[in-house]
């Protein structure tokens, strides 16, 4: 497969994301949750996403934007995938994985793929 999103596709975004990503990037709705692997959800207006990356860049998200794009083939991803790198790099993001053990995990995960938002993530982040 020829799907890919890397350095060079980061730039090829359609301009009408612009501001999305913009709006996305400063929303401190970004959390890392995994190190190892990395994964971070993206808190949006319509549910809980789940990104993959790889050494700080999105290679996947769990959102209909991606899926869609997915499908035709795009290689663009999403709006969150070039969200979440101007997030990480700004360091506008919050960082719960040392409070996440595996089943935390594992729960998070299953809760995001099956009905777009975790109960575990938001009893996680209310934790002190
Ligand atoms: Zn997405």
């Amino acid at each position: 497969m020829g799907y890919e999103i890397n350095e060079k596709t980061f730039k090829k975004y359609p301009s009408s994301w612009k501001e999305k990503i913009k709006e996305e990037s400063y929303s401190d709705k970004f959390i890392l949750i995994s190190k190892k692997p990395e994964l971070w959800v993206y808190l949006g207006e319509h549910g809980d996403h789940l990104l993959v990356t790889k050494t700080g860049a999105a290679i996947y998200c769990s959102c209909k934007g991606f899926r869609i794009n997915l499908e035709r083939k795009d290689a663009l991803g999403c709006t969150h995938v070039y969200s979440l790198k101007i997030s990480a790099s700004l360091g506008r993001y919050r960082d719960i994985s040392y409070r996440i053990n595996k089943d935390d995990l594992h729960r998070i995960i299953e809760e995001i793929l099956e009905v777009d938002y975790s109960y575990t993530l938001r009893l996680k982040l209310l934790e002190k």
